[in-house]
């Protein structure tokens, strides 16, 4: 009875779980097997007892029950399952274990038979959750196989505890119950795999959400909510450090004529070329971000005042040599900027405030140049 085949459902059925999280639910549900296994056991002992079953036959079948079980939860709580499959409560295994063992249980426990085949299809049940359609058919074919051919050979030996007519019923019943569960098997298969595919592109579009959540459409820079919430990180991260962060508040000159001469759709596309021109000049750490309209927030961590003005420079020339000619003949692209060291402690709003009022200095100072604030 693979008890601990549950375990191994799938992310898609029980939500993302971590590693360590589904081993202890495979060793769980393992042990719950250990568990039946035992239970089973005691109501052998039981019949024996009794002078149901004989005592040899029962005894040997325990202890292959047990040990087999015990093996199983060993493998699967030691985690040496995963070195022999992906599938760390070793379903499948486990389901031809419990196949062969309710065969077994069929052919030496004459008075119970009907019952255990009650316990083939709790056993075939719980596999399903776990395995493949063609996995289950095939776990469905292999038990009416085995229980067939117990059949015929038991009512062929021991024909006063195993009637040929009775065992003859027993096979219709278990054909058609076996049947019924085939059928179940591969509708559940499928049910899985379409759950797989949905949770998939679900998945895909999540991802997709959060990325327009995060991203200014038009440039693909982070927008000001996702750079708010980067740079309060960061804060954090540098009242730990104590390292300087320098701030550039960038606002391209002139923009409204741009738009008023050569229209709105050309403003976009030099909004789109700025930003890709300034994109390559920034350390993977460094933050930027659409501030607003045309003006963009550059943070730069572990940079000196100095290094950021430097920096905002290089911009300067990146963006003089961003070429618009194709969408408007002659257009050369400018900005101002205000450039602060965000000190630590100080609140984040009153760092980009100073900014800004070193941009506003830098653009009545003639515009094209940075000011440090
Ligand atoms: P200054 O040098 O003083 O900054 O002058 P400016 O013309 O750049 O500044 P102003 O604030 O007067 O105008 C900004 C313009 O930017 C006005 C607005 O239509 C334009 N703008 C803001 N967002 C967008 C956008 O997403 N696309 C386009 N095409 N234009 C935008
Ligand atoms: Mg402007
Ligand atoms: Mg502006």
């Amino acid at each position: 009875m693979p008890l601990g085949a549950a375990a191994a459902w799938p992310a898609d059925r029980r939500g993302p779980r971590s590693p360590a999280a589904r081993a202890r639910g495979a060793t769980r549900l393992t042990l719950m097997a250990v568990a039946v296994y035992g239970l089973f056991a005691v109501i052998v002992a039981a019949q024996v007892r009794l002078g149901l079953m004989a005592a040899g036959p029962a005894a040997e079948y325990c202890l292959v029950s047990l040990s087999g079980i015990v093996l199983f939860y060993g493998l699967v709580r030691s985690g040496l399952s995963l070195r022999l499959g992906p599938d760390r409560s070793m379903t499948m295994a486990q389901s031809v274990f419990g196949v062969l063992m309710t065969t077994w249980g069929y052919a030496i426990d004459a008075p119970l038979r009907g019952a255990i085949i009650a316990i083939m299809l709790l056993n075939l049940v719980w596999g399903m959750f776990v395995l493949s359609a063609r996995q289950a058919l095939t776990l469905c074919l292999l038990a009416l196989g085995l229980l067939a051919a117990t059949m015929v050979w038991k009512s062929r030996t021991d024909a006063a505890d195993y009637p040929p007519v009775i065992e003859a019923f027993h096979f219709v019943f278990c054909a058609i119950l076996l049947s019924a569960m085939s059928a179940l098997s591969i509708s559940m298969g499928r049910l899985r795999s379409k759950l797989t595919t949905r949770t998939a592109a679900l998945q895909a579009a999540l991802e997709q959400i959060q990325t327009l959540a995060r991203s200014d459409e038009l440039t693909q820079l982070h927008n000001r909510r996702h750079l708010g919430e980067l740079l309060a990180i960061e804060r954090q991260r540098q009242a730990r450090s104590g390292q300087e962060l320098t701030m550039i508040m960038v606002d391209l000159d002139h923009f409204k004529a741009v738009n008023d001469a050569h229209g709105h759709a050309v403003g976009d596309t030099v909004l789109q070329r700025f930003a890709a021109a300034i994109r390559p000049l920034l350390r993977a750490g460094d933050l930027v971000g659409r501030w607003g309209g045309e003006e963009f927030l550059l943070a730069l961590p572990a940079t000196p005042v100095q290094a950021g003005v430097e920096l905002a420079e290089r911009l300067r020339q990146a963006v003089a040599a961003v070429t618009c000619d194709d969408i408007a003949p002659g257009l050369r692209l400018s900005f101002s900027a205000g450039v602060t060291a965000c000190l630590p402690g100080e609140p984040t709003h009153q760092a980009v405030e100073r900014a800004d009022r070193a941009l506003y200095r830098a653009k009545a100072e003639g515009r094209g140049r940075s000011v440090v604030g």
